[in-house]
């Protein structure tokens, strides 16, 4: 029994190592997620403001179309002035060509605005592609770095997988089945030593008689307060 224990603890080990493995393995994978995002933020900033600068330049159209209707209703009004006769209609018309030319005016006004707003957008989008163009670099190298770390603790766990179906083939099956269970409960840990006349698991004592049952290493004994396995390291056979 004290030798099938032995093995328990090893493969203790092992799966513990691959834990720490797999563990590593999430992480980096969260990181190449959070690189992804974090382009991906920056892609749809772009876009944004791509459509920001689409709906002005619409606007600036539109403005344009409404200042060159403005200055078809002068030309008209201009044209209509030579058959004019009367004082009344003159005035009319003048009055007409005047409230265009105002309405040019503050026509020209709100495109220059455009204008000057579509430059400094511009402006933005170019500083944006092109910080997004280093970011994309950056994140390249860095996600190959980490895609690197995620290879080799694949190759490492692939490695251990191997030792693992080696070992097992060595310890009964109930004793595996056990240990699988309690390893499901007790957050990986089915197999702690016991020193000192307690538990390192849970660190309470443990009843004497069982204690000795321990150093005889002929039956399988599990801790009576975490029911983890218990196996004695006894001195010179570590
Ligand atoms: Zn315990």
């Amino acid at each position: 029994m004290r030798e099938k224990l032995m093995l328990l603890e090893d493969l203790q080990e092992l799966d513990l190592k691959a834990d720490g493995t797999q563990a590593r393995i999430q992480d980096a994978l969260s990181e190449v997620e959070a690189l992804d995002s974090r382009l991906q933020e920056a892609r749809d900033a772009i876009e944004a403001k791509r459509e920001e600068l689409a709906a002005l330049e619409e606007e600036r159209k539109t403005l344009e179309e409404n200042l060159a209707t403005e200055h078809a209703n002068i030309t008209r009004s201009e044209a209509n002035l030579k058959g004019i006769t009367t004082q009344k209609e003159y005035q009319a018309v003048n009055k007409e060509i005047a409230s265009a030319r105002k309405l040019i005016g503050e026509l020209e006004e709100q495109i220059l605005q455009k204008t000057t707003r579509g430059e400094e957008l511009k402006g933005e989008l170019d500083a944006m592609e092109s910080d997004t163009a280093t970011l994309e670099e950056n994140i390249v190298t860095q996600k190959a770095e980490v895609q690197a770390r995620i290879d080799a603790e694949e190759t490492t766990a692939a490695a251990d997988v191997k030792i693992r179906d080696e070992l097992v083939k060595s310890i009964p099956a109930g004793m595996l089945k056990r240990y699988e269970k309690l390893r499901e409960v007790r957050r990986g840990v089915a197999v702690v030593e016991a020193r000192d006349g307690g538990c390192l698991g849970c660190n309470m004592h443990i009843p004497p008689q069982m204690y000795n049952n321990l150093f005889r290493g002929e039956e399988l004994i599990t801790c009576p307060h975490c029911q983890r396995i218990l196996v004695l390291h006894l001195e010179g056979q570590e």
